[in-house]
């Protein structure tokens, strides 16, 4: 009797076990069809309204130029006309690439003012290789500042400290003596990301700023505020597409995400505005540079998809100028 039982509680589990197995690969490859349909679907987007970028999304550069493009120009060999280096890096978390060349047109124009003086480029975040490191917010801005990924620079997912070998371009401008700041809403960057830079900055009175705002409007705020200072060099992340991608879709079609982008672009136009009306701008050399840590898919990012690896990159001087050697991604 009892092993009657037995075998009729075995049958049991194993047809559930086989159950939840058989679901588990219907639910796989109905996802997979799914990645693969809007996967498919993003690039023709992608490709019919690429003619604003320089260049084509099978070139796109890692994000990790970043850190040597605003180095080179800061370099003292750098050919400024005698004016006085300055920059103003604006940053649109998780910003999907297809959306300023969707809405490159836009009232407010920020990127198509940059991009119209010097381009509008495609870039990678994620790691050289595909799965190379999480499309996440800390990685993806780490990858950019210190122009190393993860693997090097320790910050692979969220909750990482960058290791301190491997300083940030905001960092290594304050040891040149260039008046910097970082201004943003997101706690990680300050609480953890960049928390022993913090530091080790005011350990060294480096004349490095960190403002933790409460909003995107604080953080605007604080960077027009630091503009109008005479920072050398002001860096801001603004949240609103990463926010409204997470609560409402990271998608073209969703009109609360190109909203979203559309208030980064009218915050990003004032702050080049306020860059134009200071007293001493005639004296200065600006580069501006407006760009993604990654995209989004669905709700989320963090994944392997074209949609939250692909990311923008714009600027307002001749790349060629600024770029170093860098091994092209493969996508
Ligand atoms: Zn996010």
């Amino acid at each position: 009797m009892e092993s009657r039982k037995r075998k009729i509680i075995l049958s049991i589990v194993t047809v559930l076990m086989l159950g939840g197995i058989i679901w588990g690969s219907i639910f796989g490859i109905i996802q997979d069809i799914r990645i693969r349909k809007d996967s498919g679907e993003y690039l023709q987007a992608v490709l019919e309204n690429c003619s604003v970028y320089q260049n084509t999304y099978t070139e796109a550069m890692p994000q990790t130029i970043t850190h040597d493009v605003i180095r080179n120009f800061f370099r003292s060999g750098y050919d400024h006309g005698g004016k006085t280096p300055k920059l103003l890096y604006i940053g649109y978390d998780g910003c999907q690439a297809v959306i300023p060349a969707l809405h490159f047109d836009n009232e407010f124009g920020a990127i198509k003012e940059t991009a119209s003086q010097g381009g509008l480029y495609f870039t990678i975040a994620g790691g050289q290789k595909k799965g190379g490191q999480n499309t996440s917010t800390a990685p993806g801005w780490a990858a950019m500042f210190t122009g190393v990924w993860g693997t090097e620079n320790g910050v692979t997912g969220n909750t990482n400290v960058l290791n301190e070998k491997t300083r940030s371009i905001i960092y290594t401008l304050g040891e040149q003596g260039f008046v910097s700041s970082f201004s943003v809403s997101w706690s990680v960057h300050i609480k953890l990301t960049y928390k022993k830079e913090i530091v080790a900055a005011a350990k060294n009175g480096l004349p490095l700023t960190y403002r933790l705002n409460q909003s995107d409007d604080g953080t605007f705020a604080s960077m027009r505020a630091r503009i109008e200072a005479g920072d050398d060099a002001i860096f801001g992340i603004l949240e609103c597409t990463d926010h409204t991608g997470h609560q409402s879709g990271f998608s073209r079609s969703n009109p609360a995400y190109v909203h979203a982008f559309l208030y980064g672009e009218e915050c990003a136009s004032a702050l080049i505005d306020t860059v134009k009306s200071r007293p001493t701008y005639d004296r200065e050399d600006w580069l501006i540079i407006i760009t993604s840590d990654h995209g989004g898919y669905g709700l989320s990012h963090g994944g392997i998809t074209i949609m939250e690896r692909l990311t923008f990159f714009s600027i307002n001087k001749d790349l060629s100028s600024l770029l170093p050697f860098y091994q092209p991604v493969k996508i």
